[in-house]
């Protein structure tokens, strides 16, 4: 964890860099199968989840074979709350969750009974590493007059410590609401999409100071050059991408209003400012067009491979039927947090449902 930003006033408190690169180091590089292999364990796969009447729960940014047998087998793909929905709503034994760690959290946190399994549990998420619970919680201390608000991307036990978990595509009605009503924020993880709420809301935000390391990489001068190149196209952005590329982005959605506007848009050419796991969605719900990723800052980025969240890489059809046939990691919360954690999720769940808004995650 880095530092706290109110209005442009940072206050440094450590770095969260070397943080993330340490967690980065562990993850090993996918491996790459013949289509023999993919073959056998994708059919070893099919079985053992029939068996134990198990279902994949697979996110937009995991490896696209991974989205196709989740679909072939009855499972879902979707963002991390659709995810989380679907857990809930299904009436398998066991979800086996493909993504990362809070993901398979959120399933637990709202499937209680069911048991979760994740093909790793070493997948997680810059924004979730970059916010412990011990000094969040001591900041949440520190203003004890602001209203908690935390993006998906947090640990259960952030959540437990939080008033509102918020994904993306309801986070402004969220904190509109709460602006009206008078109160202050403090707002985690995210330091972009916070900068984003704030300057769309006006509200009073405080914000702590972690970034994606996929979405942070994308360049606004890059993008620039890139729109000379297709001056027509399209540009799609993440708000969890740096202001300076938002502010040329054409529609600022969560990976759901991406996918939606990419198919409604009359453009035939879309420049994309999110993980490039979503191409295999947007190419198979609008295969006439033409998707490009917005350019990154190169083989320097932190990101491993550029727009390609190197946690969400360690979900392999290996790993998967490995944890699946052993029945190992899995994710526990412990009962008491969980009840905590799952306050402020329900009650953002009852927010979206009295606006009629259609709640949609983001990693
Ligand atoms: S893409 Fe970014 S926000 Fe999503 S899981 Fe990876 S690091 Fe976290």
């Amino acid at each position: 964890m880095s530092s706290k930003q109110t209005s442009d006033t940072y206050i440094p408190l450590a770095s969260d860099t070397e943080l993330v690169r340490r967690f980065l180091d562990r993850v090993d590089p996918p491996q790459t199968l013949s289509a023999a292999e993919e073959q056998d364990l994708l059919n070893r796969l099919k079985q053992t989840l029939q068996e134990k009447n198990a279902k994949l729960v697979a996110h937009y940014y995991v490896d696209s074979v991974l989205q196709d047998l989740a679909e072939a087998s009855g499972g879902f793909v979707g963002d991390s709350l659709e995810m989380a929905r679907f857990g809930h709503d299904c009436d398998a034994d066991i979800l086996v969750v493909a993504g990362v760690r809070f993901m398979g959290e959120s399933a637990k946190i709202l499937s209680p009974d069911k048991k979760v399994l994740m093909p790793t549990l070493e997948a997680t998420c810059s924004l979730d590493i970059a916010c412990p619970i011990e000094s969040f919680s001591a900041f949440c201390d520190e203003h004890a007059d602001r209203e908690v608000v935390v993006y998906a991307n947090t640990s259960a036990a952030v959540k437990a410590r939080s008033d509102w978990v918020v994904t993306s595509s309801i986070a402004l009605d969220v904190v509109e609401h709460l602006a009206e009503q008078g109160k202050k924020i403090l707002w985690a993880p995210d330091r972009h999409l916070g900068h984003y709420i704030q300057q769309t809301t006006g509200a009073d935000m405080l914000l702590w100071d972690a970034a994606c390391i996929v979405h942070e990489e994308f360049k606004a001068r890059g993008l620039i050059d890139m729109k000379k190149v297709y001056p027509e196209a399209a540009v799609l952005a993440h708000p969890e991408s740096p202001a300076s590329v938002l502010e040329i982005a054409d529609v600022v959605g969560s990976t759901t209003q991406i996918i939606k506007a990419a198919q409604s848009l009359p453009q035939m050419d879309i420049i994309v400012a999110t993980d490039q796991g979503i191409f295999h969605k947007l190419q198979q719900l609008a295969p006439q067009k033409n998707f490009i990723i917005a350019p990154t800052a190169g083989n320097d980025a932190t990101c491993r491979s550029c727009a390609n969240c190197p946690w969400m890489a360690m979900n392999s059809l290996q790993r998967m039927l490995m944890s699946l046939e052993a029945e190992n990691n899995e994710i526990e919360v412990d009962a008491q947090l969980a009840e905590k954690a799952m306050i402020p999720l329900q009650r953002m769940l009852n927010f979206a449902a009295e606006l009629n808004v259609k709640v949609e995650g983001k990693a």
